[in-house]
């Protein structure tokens, strides 16, 4: 493959086959999810060494490579593709990769990419708005408006939280910048806060025990009445509390801590409120479910993944701000608002972020906008969240399953129990169904009790398919119990 325009327009015509005959195969559900091999055998398979050393692919020799690629793959677009929570592709945010991969426009400063900044740039505003922060007239109204929202598109939640983070420090303690982290600082969080928090308050300087667990109840759902003793628990202490972080919504079980409440409690004692939308935020699209967010006004920042529900490839994350001021004085220890605004056109990003180069993100979910519109998403939205609790009629009606809670959002636990309530049998049963490659499924413990776990990021997946599941478990369990007996 030369680097010229001809031979670019050959191999992409034959790539985009392949990935259309790919995406076929997926959403008709005929193949295996997952078939894993052995990552010596794969690098054979793909012939790497000779590629890596040698170079020379062509449009007879890109062809196999595909198929052995593609066949080596976690097929997301599969109806049993009920996993982690990635985002089920729509095919208008691969085109976006596609162009952004081709003329690469890092654009956290302007002139490196005018057009994706102005994305991004509304993408946030967008977002600011569906929250009740944006004060603008029009979403393209980029300037400086008093008390308006403010945010920035990062890599990853993880990279969101930091950042949140970060400016929840400057507020609380601006000299944190050139000084150091004072440590006398602590956050209040429920133990099911995402580890990217964890790992947030060990790099800021901090270290793990700076996070105060807040009491859950026995969903792991944040008991909002827990916070006043923890907080005046912290005072006594000599503490100052940075940050209060809930979940909308966790992880491993999909539940969502109430912020309306805990809202109330930060404003009545002047806190800073961070919610963790990585997953759950995307509800304020849905006029069914965005009661789900109650109070998610009350924050003071919020991180919202776009590549989780809104069907964009990763990565493209938000991280939001009540006031644009506090972001802005994130990374340095006076707000750049202080200073005068830049002369030229347009406006950097780049004082915001972590990152310095930085994928034109907003691009991806731009497209996928750009073709289903506010409504086709609503409608994915819906569609994903409805269809899980039909599964969980199905599965907790079922004589040999039984299902911890009603789901709030896409993600399902439950677990099987005609053999007994032994953890490690769960997690056999799990390991077994992935290695078998009809279902991808994942696992989660709390209160020490170990679950199958599925998240419904395809809107594909259908009753017929759970019950494909439901079978596909009891076969492996009797397996299972069987092959323990002799
Ligand atoms: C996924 C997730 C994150 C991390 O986001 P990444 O984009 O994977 O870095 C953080 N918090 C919650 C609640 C999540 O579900």
């Amino acid at each position: 493959m030369r680097n010229n325009t001809t031979d670019f327009k050959e191999i992409a015509g034959i790539v985009t086959d392949k990935l259309g005959h790919y995406l076929d195969e997926s959403q008709k559900g005929t193949l295996k999810t997952l078939v894993q091999k052995p990552a010596e055998a794969l690098a054979k398979d793909m012939q790497l060494e000779k590629w890596v050393k040698q170079g020379g692919l062509n449009a007879k020799s890109v062809e196999i490579f595909m198929d052995t690629y593609l066949k080596n793959t976690q097929h997301l677009h599969h109806p049993h593709y009920i996993g982690h929570q990635v985002a089920v592709t729509h095919v208008a945010s691969g085109i976006a990769d596609f162009i952004h991969g081709t003329i690469n426009n890092p654009m956290a400063i302007y002139e490196m990419g005018p057009a994706a900044a102005t994305i991004e740039k509304f993408l946030v505003n967008w977002m600011l708005e569906k929250i009740g922060w944006f004060k603008g007239s029009h979403l393209g109204d980029f300037s400086k408006i008093e008390s308006n929202g403010g945010g920035v598109l990062t890599h990853g939640g993880s990279l969101a939280n930091l950042t949140a983070l970060c400016a929840a420090r400057a507020k609380i303690a601006p000299e944190s910048w050139t000084k150091g982290t004072p440590q006398d600082l602590v956050i209040l969080a429920s133990e099911e806060a995402h580890y990217s928090i964890a790992r947030t308050i060990s790099i800021i300087g901090l270290g793990k025990e700076a996070i105060i667990p807040v009491a859950v109840d026995n969903l792991k759902v944040m008991k909002h009445e827990a916070l006043l003793p923890a907080y005046q628990k912290m005072m006594t202490q000599g503490k100052r509390v940075m940050a209060v972080v809930a979940n909308a919504c966790t992880t491993a079980t999909g539940l969502h801590d109430p912020l309306e409440e805990i809202g109330a409690f930060c404003q009545a004692h002047n806190l800073w409120f961070h919610v963790d939308g990585a997953h759950g935020a995307s509800a304020l699209l849905s006029n069914k479910e965005k009661h789900l967010l109650k109070g998610i006004e009350l924050a003071d920042s919020i991180i919202w993944d776009a590549h989780k529900m809104m069907r964009t490839s990763s990565l493209c994350a938000a991280v939001l701000f009540k006031d644009f001021r506090t972001m802005e004085a994130a990374f340095q220890q006076k707000g750049s608002y202080l200073f005068h605004e830049k002369e030229e056109v347009g406006f950097d990003l780049l004082p915001y972020a972590v990152e310095c180069t930085k994928a034109a993100l907003g691009t991806k979910l731009f497209w996928v906008l750009a073709a289903e519109g506010e409504k086709g998403l609503e409608t994915y939205i819906n569609n994903t969240y409805k269809n899980t609790r039909s599964f969980y009629d199905l599965i907790n009606t079922h004589p040999d399953f039984e299902c911890p809670y009603l789901p709030e959002s896409n993600i399902l636990c439950f677990r099987y129990t005609k053999f007994g309530l032994d953890n490690e049998f769960q997690l056999a049963l799990r390991n077994t169904i992935v290695e078998r490659g009809n279902f991808y499924i994942t696992s989660t413990e709390f209160n020490d009790v170990r679950y199958l776990r599925i998240t419904v990021m395809n809107d594909l997946t259908r009753e017929e398919h759970i019950m494909g599941l439901i079978d596909e478990i009891i076969k492996v369990a009797h397996g299972i119990q069987d092959s323990n007996y002799h």
